[in-house]
């Protein structure tokens, strides 16, 4: 059967920044996209191999300061070429140790200083005590729209976003970006980052459909009008983690 429509996804670093599952957001996205007729064709993007042309969201999962360390010198040589891709429409979906790295550095916890791609307009420093919990963001991509976000953080990095950087959400319970701020994520035009695993999307399936709908954005140039589903696991899993961040959201 030939699909109507087809979509790329590049997922970075498959095989390094895959921490709490976090390849579990491509799943979501493949079904999701499957269910409505849409191909998604997903690039594994390696250290050395050359950016794929034509990416229609980019993808990047977390991973220990170790693993981004063997990475991060790679990634910053694409700053040029992602920061070019997101300009021009491509969507992305970055998280956690993948976020801090799309920033423009990352100070691990020894003290080293980790290029960034600079995509975000932000920068990372690794703090003594890591941020450990369930996290409720309130978020609205779409102006009018306000929603919830739902997840896991682990990080010792604290975020600081750039004055005119937009932030993904709002803190409503947990860290965030640095515990102190109120605010979790950062957002360039299609691309998000955050730190949010869990996996990300099984309990968030409207993000997930807002990240396939820019994708499909960008293929077409015309924006995509999904007829949702009834989600009542996902519904489910979503108000299970948002009710354990309100009662016990990361805290120092
Ligand atoms: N190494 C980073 C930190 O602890 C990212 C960890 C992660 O991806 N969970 O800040």
């Amino acid at each position: 059967m030939t699909r109507t429509q087809h979509i790329v996804v590049g997922h970075l670093y498959p095989s390094y920044l895959n921490i709490y599952a976090d390849r579990g957001n491509i799943a979501v996205l493949s079904a999701r996209a499957a269910w409505r007729d849409v191909e998604l064709e997903v690039i594994a993007i390696s250290p050395g191999d050359p950016t794929p042309a034509g990416v229609d969201l980019f993808y990047v999962g977390g991973g220990q300061d170790r693993e981004q360390a063997l990475v991060a010198p790679d990634l910053a040589l694409r700053g040029e070429e992602l920061t070019d891709a997101i300009a021009t429409g491509a969507a992305a979906l970055a998280v956690c140790g993948g976020y801090q790295l799309l920033g423009r550095s990352y100070r691990d916890q020894a003290g080293v200083e980790l290029p960034g791609a600079g995509v975000f307009p932000l920068h990372t420093v690794a703090g003594d005590r890591r941020m450990i919990g369930d996290v409720l963001l309130e978020c609205e991509l779409e102006p009018g729209q306000p929603r919830t976000v739902a997840g896991f953080e682990n990080h010792a990095g604290r975020t600081i976003l750039e004055e005119d950087a937009q932030p993904l959400g709002r803190v409503v319970a947990g860290f965030g970006n640095d515990g102190v701020s109120g605010y979790e994520g950062c957002r360039v035009g299609r691309a998000l980052g955050t730190y949010l695993h869990g996996p990300l999307l099984p309990r968030n399936p409207w993000l997930a459909d807002w990240l396939l709908a820019q994708a499909i954005a960008h293929r077409t140039g015309e924006a995509a009008v999904f007829q949702p589903f009834e989600d009542v696991l996902e519904a489910e899993a979503h108000e299970v983690s948002a009710a354990r961040a309100r009662s016990r959201g990361g805290r120092f």
